[in-house]
This record gives C-alpha cells, sequence and structure tokens, in this order.
C-alpha cells in the first residue's frame, strides 16, 4: 500500500483494502509525474490535458464506476479518494474527467439501452471517443428542471425511420469543442418532457464555440453550443430517460463525486500552504511559528477532515443503495463552502505570491469558484436539503 495522505489526518484511508490503496498510490504516482508539473502551463494557456487521454485510460479513470468497462473493481469510497487525488492534482484534469467518465459515461449507463452502453461505453472507456453533457443553457442554470428551453420534436423520416430534430442553445459545456458524442438535454415538443440525445460529432447545424477568458478550471475547455434543426435518429435517443427525475439520478451520482473533487482543491492548496510556511521566514522566523498561521493552517487541516468524514460516509451510502439526492446536495454545498474557506486561508499564508500562479495556491484559489458554482450552485445544494428537511420548495 502507499503512504496515507498528510492532509488525511485522522487515516480513514486505512479504512480501504490493501488492493485499493495500492491503486490510489500508482494514481497518485501518475499524477505527481505527469500531471501536477504541466498544470499551471495549461491553466495559463487554457487547455485541457488532452494528451493525456491514452494515459488515463490505461490508469482506469474512465468508466470505473460501471463495472463492465471498469479496469478494477472499486467502492464508491475509493472512487472518491481517486476524485480527490486528481483534484488534489489539478482540478482541471479532475473536471475534464468528470464530464467524460461521471456525466457522459453515467448518463448512456442510466438512460441508454443495451445496444448504446454496447457501442459507446467500452471505447469511451479506453478514451477512443471522448463525451460532453450539454445541459445548461445561457438562460437556465439552476433552473434547468423546469425552464429547460432546447426542443426535440419527433418526426418520420423519408425512409420511414424515426428521428428527433434539435434546436435550442447550451452554456458552459465541458468538452464540447473536441468531443466524439455530446448528450443534449431537450425538451419533447409533445409531451414537455426533458429526454436525453446522443448528438454524433460532428453534426449538421450543431456549432460548438469555445468560452474564452474564463478565470477559473481554465485547462476545462467549455463551450457555447447552437443547435439549428440538429437531426438525431430514434437509437440514439436514451430511452431510459423519461423525465428531468431520470436526469436527476446521473447528477445525484457525479455531485457525490464532485464533493470529493472540492476537498482534493483544498488539499492542494492546504500542502502548498503548508511547504511555503515553513520556507518562509519573516521576523527572523519561519512564518509556520507564528500562532495566526498555525491557526489558518488547523483550521484548514480541520475544514479537510471533516469533509472527508462527510464524504466517506455518502459514498458509503452510495454503495448500500441508501443515497438520495439530498445526502448528496448536502455534502456538495459543505465541502465546497469548507473548501472556499480553506483556499482563501491558504491564499492568504503566502502573502503577495499567494496571487501568482508559480507559488501553487493560486490555481487552486481561483478554481474553487468554479467548483463551488458548477453541479448546482452552493444555493442550490443548500435548498435541496432544505426542502428534505422541511417539505417545502424553497425554490419553485
Ligand atoms: P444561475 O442559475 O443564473 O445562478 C446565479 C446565482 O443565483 C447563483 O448564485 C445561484 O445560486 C443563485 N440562485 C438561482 N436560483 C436561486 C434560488 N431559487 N434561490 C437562491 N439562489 C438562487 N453545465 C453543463 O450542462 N455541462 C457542463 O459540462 C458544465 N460545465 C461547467 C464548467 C464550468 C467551469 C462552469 C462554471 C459551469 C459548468 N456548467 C456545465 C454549468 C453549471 O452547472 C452552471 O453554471 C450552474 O448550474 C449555475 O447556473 P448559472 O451559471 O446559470 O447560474
Amino acid at each position: 500500500p502507499a503512504p496515507l495522505l498528510d492532509a488525511d489526518f485522522y487515516a480513514f484511508q486505512q479504512q480501504l483494502t490493501p488492493e485499493e490503496q495500492a491503486q490510489i498510490g500508482r494514481i497518485r504516482a501518475f499524477l505527481d509525474a505527469e500531471v501536477r508539473p504541466d498544470a499551471d502551463r495549461l491553466w495559463e494557456e487554457a487547455r485541457s490535458p488532452r494528451h493525456l487521454i491514452p494515459q488515463l485510460a490505461e490508469l482506469g479513470l474512465f468508466g470505473s464506476a460501471i463495472p463492465e468497462v471498469a479496469r478494477f473493481a472499486s467502492s464508491s469510497v475509493a472512487r472518491g479518494w481517486i476524485a480527490l487525488e486528481i483534484a488534489r492534482a489539478d482540478p482541471s484534469t479532475a473536471t475534464f474527467i468528470g464530464v467524460h467518465s461521471g456525466l457522459a459515461m453515467n448518463a448512456i449507463e442510466v438512460g441508454g439501452s443495451p445496444e448504446q452502453k454496447a457501442e459507446w461505453l467500452p471505447v469511451m472507456a479506453r478514451g477512443e471517443l471522448i463525451g460532453a453533457f450539454g445541459l445548461t443553457e445561457p438562460g437556465h442554470g439552476s433552473d434547468t428542471a423546469k425552464g429547460l428551453e432546447t426542443t426535440a420534436t419527433r418526426r418520420t423520416a423519408a425512409d420511414g425511420t424515426e428521428e428527433w430534430v434539435l434546436n435550442g442553445a447550451k452554456r458552459w459545456i465541458g468538452n464540447a469543442t473536441f468531443a466524439d458524442v455530446v448528450v443534449i438535454w431537450a425538451r419533447d415538443t409533445a409531451d414537455e418532457q426533458v429526454k436525453g440525445f446522443l448528438v454524433r460529432q460532428p453534426a449538421a447545424g450543431f456549432t460548438a464555440t469555445k468560452i474564452e477568458r474564463k478565470q477559473s478550471l481554465r485547462g476545462v475547455e467549455n463551450a457555447d453550443i447552437t443547435l439549428q434543426d440538429v437531426v438525431v435518429p430514434e437509437s440514439d435517443r436514451l430511452p431510459g430517460i423519461h423525465s428531468f427525475r431520470d436526469v436527476a439520478i446521473v447528477l445525484r451520482l457525479t455531485r457525490a463525486e464532485v464533493a470529493w473533487q472540492g476537498i482534493g482543491v483544498a488539499v492542494g492548496a492546504y500542502e502548498a500552504a503548508l511547504a511555503y510556511a515553513k520556507e518562509r521566514t519573516q521576523f527572523g522566523r519561519p512564518i509556520a511559528s507564528f500562532q495566526l498561521v498555525q491557526e489558518k493552517l488547523a483550521n484548514a487541516l480541520s475544514n479537510i477532515t471533516a469533509s472527508i468524514a462527510l464524504c466517506v460516509r455518502v459514498s458509503a451510502m452510495q454503495d448500500e443503495g441508501a443515497q438520495r439526492d439530498h445526502h448528496s446536495a448536502m455534502a456538495k454545498a459543505f465541502v465546497t463552502a469548507r473548501m472556499r474557506e480553506v483556499v482563501a486561508w491558504c491564499r492568504e499564508i503566502l502573502g503577495g505570491n499567494g496571487i501568482q500562479l508559480d507559488h501553487g495556491v493560486a490555481r487552486y484559489f481561483a478554481d474553487a469558484e468554479a467548483v463551488y458554482t458548477f453541479e448546482g450552485t452552493y444555493d442550490m445544494n443548500t435548498l435541496i436539503v432544505g426542502r428534505a428537511i422541511t417539505g417545502h420548495a424553497a425554490f419553485v
């Protein structure tokens, strides 16, 4: 087994099997050697780590939650730790994997026919084809369940087969500029329910334009999408998706993983700030010896430790089949709020150097903002918990 993370203060990783610990150790070694050293440069150049796709696939990081295509058996808890490790090295790489493997592959796993799963999941697990997940729209982020405007109209083609015509716009869609398949969520004009469509690329009438000048998760390529009379055969509709409730199943699975990513962001910043505090001297002493600096480090580690405890349990509930939307919503909201405190304290410990990429904290500080906002903002996830405990939905 690999050594446990120092930031795992209560040694939760000891609860993993030796095989799981060894697996995590292998992944950490790869991330330290191949991902972390390049992460600031890719961030600055606003480029996805696409060159790593074959190695990420080889390590089993795509489709690891889907037993039919997973490279190794794993519990949800072990996969959570892996998500933490990836975000600890680079939150953009974690998000790139989260979109392809978490959102796009899970959408096919949850809603796809046996034929669709057989066609897409093995090649996506091998990284030969990359996926994207198009839910958010220019006018609808938090209220996609009710507000989603992209339409899907069924018609009979000239050759007698059934097909759909998609029209609308999407915003913020990760990987969409280079993806081979984009899962598009659209409202059926007949029954008004949200349905899922596998839009193969390139597709006539489909354009994806990279969103420039982002100041968070710059290593993720997000796109504005327009769909103008995009034709999708009935065989590329996800038959297991009947309404937004089914989309929420996918989001529940990925939200718990995003919570783990939030811990990874906090750990990355904490480790850099701790190292800096031991090196940097002021008033003739390492700044790590000052009480106020120690308080920030201790509070950061307390936030990380509480977050790990929460996530270990919410992932175990997934393995037990007991996890509900409000459970993963609480984890996502709580952990990302604690993460945001941690990156701010860590940024502060670095003084002026904290705002410059070269000193190891600025990237996590900036990336935390997007992690706090996507897969349901802090507010929306908190209100999902509020609905569960009061019986009143505050957001409809
Ligand atoms: P809005 O919904 O406009 O919210 C603005 C503010 O209002 C927020 O603070 C929100 O909490 C608050 N608010 C809204 N309604 C309420 C309410 N009822 N009560 C209280 N407060 C409220 N989407 C995809 O589909 N696919 C992707 O791959 C994807 N990747 C992303 C990557 C990045 C880097 C980012 C930034 C976003 C990504 N998203 C993606 C979109 C993301 O899911 C949305 O940004 C998020 O859901 C919030 O929507 P919004 O930005 O439209 O904000």
